[in-house]
C-alpha cells in the first residue's frame, strides 16, 4: 500500500500543479466525450490505453466486461449507462475486451467456478458468446474467439437498454467493440462480424 501512498503525494507535489488549471474547470463542469466499459482487470487501464485526460472518459469496469442486457430493476451498471448516455449525453461508447481475460480464460477452458458462485452468475451474461464459440477447438485461439465474440455480445446487450437505444435511433451514439492485447499494446478495432482492423500499430 505504501507505492500507493508515495503515489498520491507524488501526484500532488508533480502532476497536479501541471493540471491545476484544467482541474478547477472540471471542478464545475463534467462533459465526458466517451461511455468506456471495460473489464476490472488491473493490467487494462483505459485513461493510460486512450491517452485521455481526466474529464473526458466516463468508466464503467466490471469483470469480463460485461453488460447485462437491459432488465427492469436498479444496479450500477445500468444507472451508469443511463446516467452517462441520457444525462451527460456522451457521443461514443467502447466496449473493450482484452487479451488473456481470465473471466474468458475460465469460460472457455470450462474452469471449476463452484467456489465463487457470484462469478459464475454474472458470467452468465457471457452465454451467448460461449455458444458462438462452441466449435472452436480449447486453447489460446478460444479464448481470444471468445474474448472477440464477447464484446460484441456485450454491445448486442449495450443497445437493449432504453437509454442507448433511444440515442442509436436518434443517431447521436456510435458504439465500438474494441480488444486490448497486453503484450503488445495493440488495439483492434473490431467490425459488426468481429474481424477487426487495428487502430495502431
Ligand atoms: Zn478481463
Amino acid at each position: 500500500m505504501q507505492n500507493f501512498t508515495g503515489g498520491v503525494a507524488r501526484f500532488q507535489r508533480e502532476i497536479f500543479p501541471a493540471k491545476a488549471e484544467l482541474f478547477t474547470r472540471l471542478a464545475t463542469h463534467h462533459k465526458p466525450q466517451a461511455l468506456y466499459i471495460g473489464c476490472s482487470d488491473a493490467r487494462v487501464v483505459p485513461e493510460l490505453i486512450t491517452q485521455g485526460e481526466p474529464g473526458e472518459l466516463f468508466v464503467i469496469r466490471t469483470a469480463g466486461n460485461l453488460v447485462p442486457a437491459y432488465a427492469p430493476g436498479a444496479n450500477g451498471v445500468t444507472a451508469s449507462i443511463e446516467y452517462a448516455v441520457a444525462v451527460l449525453d456522451v457521443s461514443d461508447i467502447v466496449v473493450c475486451g482484452h487479451s488473456a481475460c481470465g473471466a474468458m480464460t475460465a469460460l472457455a477452458e470450462g474452469h471449476d467456478l463452484s467456489g465463487v458462485p457470484t462469478v459464475a452468475e454474472w458470467l452468465r451474461h457471457a452465454d451467448a458468446a460461449v455458444a458462438r464459440t462452441a466449435g472452436v477447438a480449447t486453447g489460446p485461439e478460444k479464448v481470444g474467439a471468445l474474448v472477440r465474440q464477447n464484446v460484441s455480445a456485450q454491445l448486442a446487450n449495450l443497445a437493449t437498454h432504453p437509454s442507448v437505444a433511444q440515442a442509436l435511433a436518434e443517431k447521436r451514439l456510435t458504439l465500438h467493440g474494441w480488444v486490448f492485447d497486453i503484450p503488445t499494446g495493440r488495439v483492434e478495432a473490431l467490425d459488426v462480424v468481429g474481424a477487426g482492423t487495428a487502430l495502431a500499430a
